[in-house]
């Protein structure tokens, strides 16, 4: 057992405005506080574990999740009055902003998948699920359903397993991530692919398989992506990781030069995006 422990709690709203690096979406769903995914050394570059949230319980980051219990019911009074006052029909939702909406207490849990019928009830312009884990395939159905109002935004940092599995050891394979790309997108579902942050690749093979299985691709570094410049990312230690593992050259701005010509080339570039401008395409 690796000490991962969830908490039911009432939340006191679903949406939260939002604005900065998200600025285009006008909320963001967090299901959780707290991800899973940290546990045991995952997603060492989570940035999210330096914020206030990741003190809402003790213990180390990824070790404790609280579950909103009643997110369903608050967003649905929330959307409600979003019709009410006309800006449902305008509003985006990016879920999630500080956890991962389809960690494994999801399977459990649901909240997600019940959120995802409120938004059938009540649609908004555009939902995007951000999530690197397949169990989404289990809402296949009902994220079908919301036709182009949504966007599935899969992680998939690298196309080499063994970099996978050197740097967020907890994180699903690469393969798998890649299938549920491809089984989305045959259900008609719009698939971006978050390579985020960027970590060591083979340009040539992860352009390849971006064009055969996403709709667009947003590329993103810890220099451009970890809203303080790299700052954060250093204060991780992901330098140091870097140079354990043998990846220095990879922890430099610029490293991404060689992946966004090779996708640029393989995809064209309006279906690649970069960093903020990426991920703030509604
Ligand atoms: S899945 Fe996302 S939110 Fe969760 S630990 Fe990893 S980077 Fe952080």
């Amino acid at each position: 057992m690796d000490g991962r422990r969830y908490t039911l709690r009432n939340a006191t709203r679903a949406l939260t405005p939002t604005g900065g690096f998200l600025k285009g979406f006008a909320f963001t769903l967090n299901p959780y506080v707290g991800c899973a995914f940290g546990a045991n050394r995952g997603c060492p570059y989570c940035y999210v574990r330096m914020l206030p949230v990741a003190r809402a319980e003790s213990g180390a980051w990824g070790s404790w999740v609280i579950a909103k219990s009643n997110l369903a019911e608050l967003l649905e009074l929330e959307l409600i009055a979003l019709e009410a006052s006309g800006r449902a029909r305008d509003a985006a939702v990016f879920c999630a902003s500080a956890t991962d909406p389809y960690q494994g207490f999801e399977r459990r849990l649901g909240l997600t998948r019940a959120a995802l019928e409120v938004f059938t009830r009540h649609p908004i312009r555009r939902l995007l699920l951000q999530t690197r884990s397949p169990l989404i395939e289990r809402d296949i159905d009902r994220i079908a359903r919301l036709g182009d109002r949504v966007i599935v935004s899969l992680t998939v940092e690298t196309d080499d397993d063994a970099v996978r599995r050197a740097v967020t050891p907890t994180s699903p394979s690469i393969e798998r991530r890649l299938g549920t790309a491809r089984r989305l997108r045959a259900r008609g579902i719009f698939v971006q692919l978050a390579i985020s942050p960027m970590l060591p690749n083979h340009a040539d093979r992860m352009a390849a398989l971006a064009g055969d299985c996403a709709d667009r691709v947003v590329v993103d570094t810890y220099f451009a992506g970890d809203g303080s410049s790299g700052r954060r990312s250093r204060a991780l230690k992901m330098g140091d990781l870097y140079a354990r593992l043998g990846y220095e050259g990879w922890f430099e701005p610029g490293a991404e030069r060689e992946l966004l010509a090779a996708l640029k080339s393989r995809l064209g570039k309006d279906r690649v995006l970069f960093s903020r401008a990426g991920f703030t395409a509604v």
